[in-house]
């Protein structure tokens, strides 16, 4: 069942069942949905999405400060959300270490989402780790292959971006269609600043990545990743020595 968020009256079979080629009107529905909720907390975001897509609802996470957060969020509100991960082989052990801590403490058990060769076959294939020369291509077959796949059958996904990381995510609406993945996505901390993550993170003690306390503020995978300096970008660690500060998943 979904409701309106004006009048809490469920809404027609256009909302209940969204097309994967979205019309003109849910496109414009989603508009306005998204400028009704520049002034909700990311919980009401998360409430409103579980409410209007459940159980065409599901997370993906790669364990940052801003994913951890809203798990934690949604262990509160609907803790049968399914979670993944886009495990590429190349994770930190401390980010894998995550999945368990998640489970310990939430009962959420994040699924791990793999590309189809093992590093091994990969690397093989390509005389080497491709990220070392492209790795464009590297994060297009292990994570964006891996999350086209993994978007098939849902109606919508939370996304943990924050406007203020990077340019590229500046212009990120609360609630959009997402044409490269073909569903809605949800970035219920897109007001949020880092600080306000943080905030919740101490306040609740939610488990976080403890390369995080050693000079890694962003994490991805560990070949791509390095510890940056006092009054870096805190995606400078990120691709170090490439044009490159996104993976391509939440670029348009
Ligand atoms: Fe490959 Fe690096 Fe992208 Fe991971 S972050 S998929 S290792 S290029």
């Amino acid at each position: 069942q979904v409701f309106s968020i004006d009048s809490g009256e469920p809404r027609g079979a256009l909302a209940a069942d969204p097309p994967l080629a979205p019309t003109d009107e849910f496109l414009a529905e989603l508009e306005s949905d998204s400028l009704k909720l520049e002034s909700a907390t990311p919980q009401e975001i998360l409430k409103w999405a579980v409410d209007r897509f459940a159980p065409k609802f599901t997370m993906a996470t790669a364990f940052g400060p801003e994913g951890m957060t809203i798990i934690h969020m949604l262990a509160e509100i609907a803790p049968d959300t399914p979670v993944f991960n886009l495990e590429t082989g190349y994770q930190f052990k401390e980010t894998l270490d995550l999945r368990e801590r998640v489970k310990q403490r939430y009962g959420i058990e994040v699924e791990y989402k793999l590309p189809d060769t093992t590093v091994a076959e990969y690397e093989a294939m390509h005389g080497g780790p491709l990220y070392e020369t492209n790795p464009n291509q590297c994060c297009f077959d292990r994570k964006l292959r891996v999350l086209h796949e993994s978007a098939k059958g849902w109606h919508a996904w939370a996304s943990a971006i924050r406007r203020d990381q990077s340019p590229d995510r500046a212009k990120a609406p609360i609630v959009g269609w997402d044409k490269k993945f073909q569903l809605v996505k949800v970035s219920p901390l897109a007001n949020w600043t880092k600080k306000d993550v943080w905030s919740l993170i101490t306040k609740h003690d939610i488990p976080y990545n403890p390369l995080h306390d050693q000079g890694y503020p962003s994490v991805g995978c560990q070949p791509c990743t390095r510890a940056v300096k006092v009054g870096e970008d805190e995606r400078a660690g990120r691709w170090a020595g490439f044009q490159k500060t996104e993976c391509g998943l939440h670029s348009s």
